[in-house]
């Protein structure tokens, strides 16, 4: 296992591909994602050659599966009554009265899963690890869980699911969008409707990990704005991978807010402890 402090860090390797960020952003992820395909074919072949591993322990399974069957018994599922962003009570919007207020206009937030453990391990895969593949088992793993304590209400028709916007320099430099990814297999399994350009991020903040909750909320206030109309009158819900404070998904949610969205919500696999 690796220690909390490295979830979010990229591997040394990843600053190396951070040479095309100053292309415009469709030919940036083109260079980018061609030798990726070309590693892709190669790992698709190797992996009808050898037997699909656990993404949380990395043994070797009998089928193909996201986990084995002890990692998939240790997968802690969030409580939607602990809030995630403070861990107080929480209350209908699936946050405490106080993480409500700070984290306004957020109209209620759920997570899936505590991001630790096998999960914590198949998200790094799948963020840091070139495992794009990853990105439907998990949408699956997710969905599953929401629905056994009851799917959001805000899922219910008519939502657009809107994946939290990643800035061009940083799509470059990984290669994909995480949380595009996912929000685009969650749709297609609840059968509503991703929309990956409601809002982008017009600011390339510093990553988030080892701040503070005040200096998270600054890093990331006013980073994102809502493309013209295409939030107007709809409810929202942004999707993401992680949850820590949740300043992240308000700051995006302010943004659609002030694009005429009607409502915002926000829908994360995992919740990190602050
Ligand atoms: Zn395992
Ligand atoms: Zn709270």
């Amino acid at each position: 296992m690796r220690c909390p402090e490295d979830r979010d860090r990229p591997p040394p390797g990843e600053y190396k591909r951070r040479v095309v960020s100053a292309a415009p952003q469709a030919l940036a992820s083109s260079l980018v994602l061609l030798p990726r395909r070309i590693g892709r074919l190669g790992e698709e072949l190797a992996s009808l050659l050898s037997p699909p591993r656990c993404t949380g322990c990395d043994e070797p399974l009998g089928r193909a599966a996201l986990f084995c069957d002890g990692c998939e018994v240790a997968l802690a599922e969030h409580d939607p009554g602990i809030c995630p962003a403070c861990e107080q009570p929480a209350g209908p919007k699936g946050l405490c009265r106080g993480c409500a207020g700070r984290l306004s206009p957020l109209a209620a937030v759920r997570c899936a899963f505590e991001h630790e453990g096998p999960l914590s391990e198949a998200l790094h895969a799948f963020k840091y690890g070139d495992r794009h593949e990853l990105a439907a088992p998990l949408a699956a793993l997710w969905i599953e869980a929401l629905r056994a304590v009851g799917l959001p209400d805000f899922l219910g028709s008519g939502s657009l699911l809107a994946p939290v916007p990643l800035h061009p320099a940083r799509l470059a430099s990984r290669g994909f969008d995480q949380a595009a990814l996912l929000a685009h297999r969650l749709a297609q399994a609840l059968g509503a409707e991703a929309r990956p350009r409601l809002a982008s991020r017009v600011r390339d903040t510093r990553p988030q990990v080892g701040l503070g909750r005040e200096a998270r909320s600054a890093n990331v206030a006013g980073a994102f704005r809502a493309t013209a109309g295409l939030a107007r009158g709809r409810d929202v819900v942004l999707v993401d991978d992680v949850l820590t404070t949740g300043a992240t998904l308000r700051a995006a949610a302010e943004a659609l807010v002030e694009g005429g969205a009607r409502r915002v919500f926000g829908l994360t696999l995992a919740r990190a402890a602050p």
